[in-house]
């Protein structure tokens, strides 16, 4: 099974930064901020910015 790599832009700053999907058909949506409820993970871009990636 392929494991499916989305690139996305840190909300705070636009870099770009990769992350895994569940799913190839999930848009990840990234978050400058955690959120109450939601499957997510977190990455950090090269500025070491915290980005909440959710996936609905
Ligand atoms: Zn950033």
């Amino acid at each position: 099974m392929q494991r499916v790599k989305r690139r996305i832009a840190c909300p705070t700053c636009g870099d770009d930064v990769t992350t895994p999907v569940p799913d190839e058909d999930v848009e990840p949506k990234p978050r400058p901020y955690r959120a109450a409820y939601g499957e997510y993970t977190t990455l950090e871009c090269s500025n070491d910015h915290t980005v909440w990636v959710y996936f609905c």
